[in-house]
């Protein structure tokens, strides 16, 4: 008998069989890395050009981000752009901030309030909270322009939302109040309201060891965490006892619901 030394016809076609499986579920995979790797360049793309409009913001070169995205995203269209050819444009929050969005990449319902402005739509938007705390922020919570139907029209402003204003300040409204159009625009550290219904927060986080410690270096702003609560200091005076302290007045501090 002759000795075979070569392939017969049927292990051809079965090595040809195998190759064609391989090669079928490769291309999709690949695919599927490859539109990945450009959605993730697309993200990062995003976040770089609102990264280079936020320090032009900053340093008083543009109004507003939505002018600075205007002009620079125009200005960097071959540096910062989709590797999927999407376009990008800025939705504006209402309330100075906003997002990029891709018109590939993104369908516009994230939320991302300024800080988080690369991050693709489609989920349910993710809580903005005041730094180091569980207070969760109120995007858009003071009035804009186009609130008002007139002029001489006012809108209620609720207590109880903590929010960041356009100055780049955390307030919380601690008394449901109506604010007239000229008042909105003075923002909500303007003189008009100022300590009875708004206060700008410190920054600062007191906590008491007890109750009725008495702290004497309290400012107006000042939050403290008693448990899983928070309260925000309203007084004007700079002595308190604990926000649960029975010894404490109903006007010195402010619950955060
Ligand atoms: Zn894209």
């Amino acid at each position: 008998m002759r000795k075979n030394s070569g392939f017969t016809l049927v292990e051809m076609l079965v090595v040809v069989a195998i190759i064609a499986i391989l090669v079928a579920v490769a291309i999709p995979a690949f695919n599927s890395q490859l539109d990945k790797a450009r959605e993730t360049a697309c993200k990062a793309n995003r976040r770089s050009l609102y990264a280079v409009m936020s320090v032009n913001y900053m340093t008083d070169e543009y109004p507003s981000l939505s002018s600075a995205f205007a002009d620079l995203y125009s200005l960097h269209s071959a540096e910062y752009k989709c590797p999927s050819e999407g376009t990008y444009t800025w939705v504006d929050n209402g309330d100075g901030t906003g997002r990029i969005v891709c018109s590939v990449h993104d369908d516009g319902s994230g939320s991302g309030p300024g800080g988080d402005p690369g991050d693709p739509g489609g989920g349910t938007p993710s809580p903005d909270y005041y730094p180091g705390t569980t207070i969760t922020l109120q995007p858009s919570y003071w009035p804009q322009q186009s609130d008002f139907a007139e002029n001489w029209s006012t809108v209620s402003v609720s207590a109880g939302g903590v929010f960041r204003y356009t100055d780049g300040n955390y307030y919380v409204v601690n008394r449901t109040t109506t604010v007239s159009k000229s008042q909105a625009a003075s923002g909500p550290g303007g003189d008009v309201y100022n300590w009875y219904n708004t206060q700008r927060i410190t920054g600062r986080i007191v906590t008491y060891t007890s109750p009725d410690e008495q702290k004497s270096t309290l400012t107006r702003g000042d939050i403290c965490q008693v448990g899983n609560d928070y309260y925000v200091f309203i007084d004007g005076g700079s002595y308190a006892y604990g926000p649960t302290s029975p010894l404490s007045g109903s006007y010195q501090w402010y619950k955060i619901p």
